[in-house]
């Protein structure tokens, strides 16, 4: 991957989770017992999302910045285009280079459902993003001698609401590729071989960039619904009802871990570079998925769990 070694110079199977800031003292202080959790199974970096209309744009820099002082762990800040300006996007850019971020997940951002106009002037689409990143990128080329930024974008295994067809969904990966992509990673899909599918499309059509599966751990009945409705993927009906019919939740973490590792190991199975998870800022539904995937890295971080994570897992069995 031709990107910043610092950040995609990474194990052959990578393995990054996903994170979102807090949005009280509890939610962070229980945010941070996940990220020690989570860093001792040395993940190639965590993502941090950014909310579309910015409004959370002083914790998310926050949260990257104690990622930089306090762990070893690598963030890759998402930024989106429909909450800020060009010119704000340019500085934001510019700060999160300036404190040491190496790693941008380029994105539009949903647009407000409240049927508020975007900002102004606000760039279009993921790709005028990566293009501003790698305009930035060339004027602190300086500052960066130790190679260039990630570019991540997103990628859909089942079509963008928005996009007419899946064939178009590809054309846009395509172009964010030639706009200077380096790789990216998915939505969230429920069926094994909806990863696979993308990928060969992507492939015929001349995409060549890393392509990671986005896999979220299928153990929460609500959270399954409720980003299905937010995504407009549609969540397995035969999941569903295995979740809903559970009776203990130690009978539903493990129905979903099992659905989510057969999720994971289908995109392995199909060549996938790594698995990106979406944690939803919780670590024993994710550790519990890590445990039983067959990632040449899972003997290093298996033995390194700590107990207090281990004693959660079994408190659920
Ligand atoms: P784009 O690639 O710009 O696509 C948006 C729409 O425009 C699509 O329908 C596409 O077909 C069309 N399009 C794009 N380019 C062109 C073109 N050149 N010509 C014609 N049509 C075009 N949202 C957040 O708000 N914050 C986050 O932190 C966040 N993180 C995410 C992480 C991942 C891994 C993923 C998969 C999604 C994330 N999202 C996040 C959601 C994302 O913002 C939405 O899915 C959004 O609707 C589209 O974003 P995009 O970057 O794919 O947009």
């Amino acid at each position: 991957i031709e990107t910043h070694p610092n950040l995609c110079e990474t194990a052959p199977v990578a393995l990054s989770y996903e994170l979102f800031p807090p949005r009280s003292p509890a939610a962070a202080e229980s945010l941070w017992t996940t990220i020690r959790e989570l860093e001792t199974t040395e993940p190639d970096y965590v993502s941090v999302t950014y909310g579309a209309s910015g409004s959370n744009r002083d914790t998310a820099v926050e949260l990257i910045n104690r990622l930089l002082l306090e762990t070893t762990l690598r963030p890759l800040a998402h930024l989106t285009c429909v909450g800020n300006t060009p010119e704000e996007l340019a500085e934001i850019i510019g700060e999160l280079l300036d404190t040491g971020v190496r790693g941008i997940l380029a994105l539009r951002g949903d647009r407000p459902q409240d049927g508020e106009p975007p900002v102004p002037g606000s760039l279009r689409y993921a790709q005028d993003l990566i293009e501003l990143i790698r305009r930035v990128e060339q004027r602190r080329s300086a500052l960066l001698c130790a190679g260039k930024i990630a570019v991540g974008v997103a990628a859909y295994p089942t079509r963008h609401p928005e996009s007419p067809t899946v064939a178009h969904d590809v054309e846009v990966l395509l172009a964010k590729q030639r706009s200077g992509a380096d790789f990216a990673i998915t939505q969230v899909y429920f069926r094994t071989e909806q990863y696979a599918d993308l990928v060969s499309r992507a492939r015929r059509a001349g995409v060549t960039i890393p392509i990671v599966p986005g896999v979220m751990p299928l153990t929460s009945l609500r959270r399954v619904t409720r980003l299905g409705e937010l995504t407009g993927v549609e969540p397995e009906p035969e999941l569903l009802a295995l979740l809903a019919g559970a009776e203990t939740d130690a009978e539903r973490l493990r129905i979903g871990v099992r659905a989510t590792v057969d999720l994971a190991n289908a995109a392995l199975d199909a060549g996938a570079p790594g698995i990106h998870l979406y944690t939803f800022n919780e670590h024993v539904s994710a550790l519990e998925v890590l445990d039983k995937l067959s990632l040449p890295r899972q003997a290093r971080s298996v033995g390194r769990r700590s107990a207090a994570a281990q004693r959660s897992v079994a408190a659920q069995s």
